[in-house]
């Protein structure tokens, strides 16, 4: 095979693809390989142009009489970027190796993801379920008989099963929403009604701090399609967070009312907004609320039995109704946290799931 022809293969695949000569230079590269190492490349020595020792040892191997090797690198600019590099003896004219990179950066990304999730939840479950086996062995040992130490622990006790149980509920209620995160849902809702539901469902925990739950309606408000459990959990999540981090004795206000235009999507829209009087939340820690275990306040949230998983949840069931989630806080004033659902016949593209909710 000549090399014009060995080019048009390799122009052909999606990845950096780069020919070398027995010497180590370049003989041709793919329009991706230019694309990553430079337009300039051919003619030149790897040495020159991809400096990574595990890289050009791999090459120096093949080169050597090596059938194969591989190897991991990082290139830095202008976004660092993880790519396996597949080295492979070929011996066609002046070819003498073949050089395939393959970026695996969503993957090593996704497997940080991973392992970083099961660290966070092992994480979370360790400190109840420690705190548990501390009392069952003080109950079997020294309170045996100390019947107002008995009461005060097994109280302990049943927060911390609590806590496991709100831990284990959201974690299965983030797992089904992002099972069917792609698909649209489907039913004509009355929000209007939903959110009076909640502001009742949680008027009780509201008045354990001294707060009410203040609701303006909005008049001839258009139904909209949606999830209604889902919906549900959206704003009793919101509503519950105002609760737990506004101040004892302000309002939690709850609002909805029509919007021109839902950010992104466009198109007619409603606004869903819960606004509280609380401390707030500095601006560095918005762009990751959203992110599971996020925490603004870790000793706060766990005071007040938070998972820190209820914003993550709230985010993806936004994102499968193609709405919006607005966060605006000012530290020491409070915080608002607005959705911003489509209309039906206005929900976009179906297909695209990439909204982003973090904060816009
Ligand atoms: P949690 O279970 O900890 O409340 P969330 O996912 O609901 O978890 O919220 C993530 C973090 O965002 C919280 O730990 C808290 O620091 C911050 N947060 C959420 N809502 C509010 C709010 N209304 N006011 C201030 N901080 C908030």
């Amino acid at each position: 095979m000549d090399i014009l022809t060995q080019t048009t293969l390799i122009d052909a695949l999606p990845d950096p693809v780069i020919l070398l000569d027995g010497d180590r230079k370049i003989v041709a590269a793919n329009p991706a390989g230019r694309r990553l190492l430079g337009g300039q490349i051919v003619g030149q020595d790897l040495l020159r142009v991809l400096r990574h020792p595990e890289a050009l040892s791999a090459v120096n191997a093949v080169l050597a009489g090596d059938v194969a090797q591989s190897a991991t690198i990082s290139l830095p600019a202008p976004m660092r970027r993880d790519f396996e590099v597949h080295v492979s003896a070929l011996s066609e004219g002046a070819v003498a190796a073949i050089l395939v990179l393959r970026d695996v950066t969503s993957l090593r990304g996704a497997e940080q993801m991973r392992a970083d999730f099961v660290a966070n939840v092992s994480h979370e479950l360790r400190s109840p379920l420690s705190s548990l086996v501390g009392f069952i062995e003080t109950l079997q040992g020294a309170a045996r008989d100390d019947a107002k130490a008995r009461d005060r622990f097994l109280s302990i006790m049943d927060q911390e099963a609590q806590r496991m149980t709100r831990l284990i509920d959201d974690l299965l209620s983030l797992s089904g929403v992002e099972a069917n995160e792609h698909i649209l849902p489907n039913e004509a809702i009355d929000l209007t009604a939903l959110l009076e539901r909640v502001a009742s469902t949680l008027s009780g925990r509201a008045l354990d701090r001294g707060m009410q739950i203040e609701f303006s309606p909005a008049e001839d408000l258009p139904r909209i399609t949606g999830d209604p459990d889902q919906l549900t959990e959206v704003f009793h999540n919101l509503v519950e967070n105002a609760i737990k981090y506004g101040r004892a004795g302000t309002p939690v206000r709850l609002s909805v009312d029509r919007t021109e235009r839902v950010p992104d999507i466009g198109g007619l829209g409603v606004v869903v907004t819960v606004r509280d009087e609380g401390d707030g939340i500095s601006p560095e820690h918005l762009p990751r609320l959203t992110e599971r275990f996020y925490r603004a306040d870790k000793g706060r949230s766990r005071g007040m039995g938070g998972t820190g998983l209820g914003l993550a949840i709230v985010k993806h069931i936004v994102n499968r109704h193609r709405g919006r989630l607005v966060i605006d806080s000012t530290r020491g004033v409070g915080s608002e946290f607005k959705v911003l659902l489509p209309l039906s016949g206005d929900t976009g593209d179906a297909s695209d799931t990439s909204g982003d909710a973090d904060r816009r």
